[in-house]
């Protein structure tokens, strides 16, 4: 038990090995993703329901102590890192599918669920939940709701906020707000959830959440192709749009120095075109019919009008897993290639510091 009055509190609401405080023990959760930021928190708190939550929120409110809460830890701005000396929340047990409902196309789980598991669950019912990013076998939708995520379909199905039908939400005083709706035509008063999707946590913990779930799509083309600048990216998006209208699902812009980056960090990578291109997309279709037809007509019409360089499209779901690695790859490629091992990228790095730094000198 520890000698702090409010931790030892805690530890009488959610067990006294749900508190941790030991240097190693608070370690994974005092440092982000990317290793950029470090804070020591006062304690990690690992409660397992959303009462529980509710309490440990409420103690401390009551005492004055800021709270950092934590999901997956996977977020890329620093936001669930503690500065220090704050009590550090982890939703990570709270972490239960409460209710699929695929009539209704909606879905209800707890905030630390990992958003692959929302994800299987909505698969299991015959449904599709489209947020997709990497960090997805870690990443929990509570910090999916609190950064309102994108990831890689966000074109076709919008960010996590539009994902939304309802939200239960532990408020700084410790009370449980329930806005757990599933009522898609919900026109009555405001729309309390929005306040907390994307507030980052700091208007309340999320503890669990309604989404929206879709039909699965019934066939899916994979491209990758080279334009030479992002402005052509922006008109080749627009000309199948026009062509193949709701079917683009996802369409990513990829530079070369990231696919350089990936290539010396990731192996067995390949390189899907077999010329440079500065500029490379990866794009997705997806429909409830087939149109591998239309989208080959697409393309080389695109050929024709200098559009595009080149292009492959995947012949086999394995392929495509392929391309979709390479665009994938590139934040764990960004991480090891900005690790303190990595002297190459921090001598170049400081070369570059310096030649901006040389006119100002002068
Ligand atoms: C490899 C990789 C790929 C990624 N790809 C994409 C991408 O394609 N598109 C995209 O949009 N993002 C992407 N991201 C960022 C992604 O949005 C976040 O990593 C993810 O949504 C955060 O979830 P988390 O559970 O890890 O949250 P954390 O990192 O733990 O927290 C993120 C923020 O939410 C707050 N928070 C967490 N849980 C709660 C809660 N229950 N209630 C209130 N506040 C809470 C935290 O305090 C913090 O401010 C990627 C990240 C990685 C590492």
């Amino acid at each position: 038990m520890s000698g702090d009055p409010l931790l030892a509190r805690l530890s009488e609401i959610v067990g006294d090995t749900q508190v941790l405080t030991g240097a190693e023990d608070v370690k994974s959760y005092a440092t982000d993703w990317r290793g950029r930021y470090f804070g020591v928190p006062r304690g990690v708190v690992r409660p397992a329901s959303t009462q529980e939550v509710a309490q440990v929120v409420r103690c401390c409110a009551q005492a004055g102590v800021p709270m950092v809460p934590q999901g997956g830890n996977t977020g890329l701005c620093g936001g669930a890192t503690p500065i220090g000396n704050e009590v550090l929340i982890s939703l990570t047990r709270l972490n239960r599918v409460r209710h699929t409902d695929p009539l209704n196309n909606a879905i209800t789980v707890e905030a630390g669920c990992p958003l692959q598991r929302v994800q299987e669950a909505a698969a299991d019912a015959g449904r599709l939940f489209p947020l997709s990013l990497a960090a997805e076998g870690t990443a929990t939708i509570g910090g999916n709701l609190s950064t309102n995520a994108g990831g890689v379909q966000v074109l076709r199905y919008g960010n996590t906020r539009d994902l939304t039908l309802g939200l239960e939400v532990v408020l700084p005083s410790g009370e449980i707000w329930d806005g757990l709706r599933a009522l898609r035509k919900d026109n009555t008063g405001y729309d309390m959830k929005h306040l907390f999707i994307g507030a980052e946590g700091t208007l309340g913990l999320i503890t669990a959440a309604t989404l929206k779930l879709f039909p699965r799509p019934k066939h899916v083309v994979t491209a990758w192709g080279s334009v030479s600048s992002p402005m052509q990216a922006v008109q080749l998006l627009g000309y199948l749009r026009d062509r193949v209208g709701d079917s683009v699902t996802a369409f990513e812009l990829i530079s070369s120095v990231s696919l350089e980056l990936v290539m010396r960090h990731i192996p067995g990578s390949r390189l899907p075109l077999a010329g440079p291109a500065p500029w490379q997309f990866l794009v997705e279709f997806s429909s409830a019919g087939e149109m591998l037809a239309e989208v080959t007509d697409a393309f080389q019409e695109a050929m024709r009008d200098a559009l595009i360089g080149d292009v492959v499209i995947a012949g086999t779901l394995t392929q495509a897993q392929a391309l979709w690695a390479m665009r994938e790859n590139i934040s764990e490629a960004q991480k090891r290639e900005e690790s303190p091992s990595s002297t190459t990228y921090r001598c170049r790095f400081l070369a570059s510091l310096s030649l901006l730094r040389a006119p100002m000198k002068r």
